[in-house]
């Protein structure tokens, strides 16, 4: 693989809670895909991270980290333009994590909307664990450890996003000289360690999940999989509730995708635009359109795009063929985070010799 050192630099990644759907793909994967070629790109497990909810599923942690590697190479990811690799094996992630904890203001970090929502929605509002909170300032690590600047996300990202800005200016400002009122596109040229990194959000931000209230999420159980079959596609399409289900075909409907979740499939997944305004006419206007015909629409496009994806995942069903990928990706991860933190720790005094870790088995 060749990297090239003048490519701005891409970082970001999944949690691994289960498998990779079509929120995943919309929101940011596609975006992976298309970067490949223009950025030196690094795609994370967040495996650390996925203890967060399940500390005691150490054993589906791990065997989900391997779905997410297969689902992500049958997207597109392709492990000879881009380094995939395993948080927990990059220390001076977990380092940079302790050193960042050091400069954001606790109040700061349990006011994060996108952490609030979290907590509320996975019912854990008065039983987090301590590292649960932490996670955000972990993120905040895994994009600056590889001084990003752009990092492709869904909607939901961006408060994350802000954060790392946050810590990455005022590291810069405290230990780097760069002066209090430079402006963010000017922190690394003035001498600063950290790029000011850009939440790059996919052209569907916010993908709905088929239960047509929350975002589509592994966790909550209202996801397409990038592996479910035609015939899985097609009933959890059918199971979408679109507010109409007594509509008879010839009342309107809504059509507005912040409304009817079946609508914003339609712009999302169907490329045909004749087809698309076909239906957000007759829709609209009650013409004689149930949501039977729009779904079934639906489905063949969604079927369309995963049928591909599905045959370029069998080519990866070997665990050992998955974990050489992460070995690699994660050796070429690690020189540039080790480089990061010798950067960090010189500007903050806490170089006193060189250091170099050597990590047997990569
Ligand atoms: P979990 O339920 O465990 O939080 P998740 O389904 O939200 O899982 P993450 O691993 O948290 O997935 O997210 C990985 C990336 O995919 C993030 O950039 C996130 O913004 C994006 N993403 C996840 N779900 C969606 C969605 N429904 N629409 C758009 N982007 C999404
Ligand atoms: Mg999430």
């Amino acid at each position: 693989m060749t990297t090239s050192t003048d490519r701005m630099r891409v970082l970001t990644g999944d949690t691994p809670t289960g498998n990779l759907h079509l929120g995943h793909w919309v929101g940011s994967v596609r975006r992976r895909v298309e970067m490949q070629d223009t950025h030196e790109c690094y795609f994370l497990l967040a495996n650390m991270h996925a203890f967060t909810t399940r500390a005691d599923e150490p054993e589906e942690i791990r065997a989900d980290c391997i779905e997410c590697v297969r689902d992500a190479l049958a997207m597109g990811i392709d492990p000879s333009r881009c380094s995939i690799f395993l948080q927990t094996e990059v220390p001076a992630i977990s380092e940079l994590t302790y050193l960042f904890s050091m400069l954001l203001p606790y109040n700061r970090v349990m006011r994060n909307p996108t952490l609030k929502d979290e907590l509320k929605i996975k019912g854990m509002e008065d039983n987090h664990s301590f590292g649960f909170p932490l996670y955000t300032v972990g993120q905040t690590a895994d994009i600056l450890a590889f001084r990003a600047h752009a990092v492709p996300v869904g909607e939901d990202q961006v408060p994350h996003i802000e954060l790392t800005r946050e810590v990455a200016r005022r590291f810069n400002k405290m230990y780097c000289g760069v002066p209090a009122k430079a402006p963010d596109e000017e922190h690394e040229s003035l001498g600063g360690v950290f790029p000011l990194p850009v939440a790059d959000v996919g052209r569907v931000g916010r993908l709905s999940g088929i239960d047509g209230v929350q975002k589509m999420s592994k966790s909550l159980g209202n996801a397409i999989y990038i592996r479910d079959t035609a015939k899985q596609v097609k009933k959890k399409i059918g199971r979408i509730y679109t507010g109409h289900d007594s509509r008879q075909p010839d009342e309107p409907g809504e059509i507005d995708p912040e409304k009817n979740p079946l609508f914003q499939y339609v712009e999302t997944f169907i490329d045909d635009e004749d087809l698309v305004s076909d239906f957000r006419d007759r829709y609209s206007r009650g013409a004689n359109i149930g949501d039977g015909e729009v779904k079934v629409a639906v489905s063949d496009a969604i079927n369309h795009l995963l049928g591909p994806m599905q045959e370029r995942r069998e080519q990866f069903s070997s665990d050992d063929d998955v974990i050489d990928i992460l070995r690699e990706g994660t050796g070429r991860a690690n020189s540039i985070a080790e480089e990061t933190l010798a950067l960090a720790k010189e500007a903050a005094s806490l170089k006193f010799f060189n250091r170099t870790i050597s990590l047997q088995g990569l």
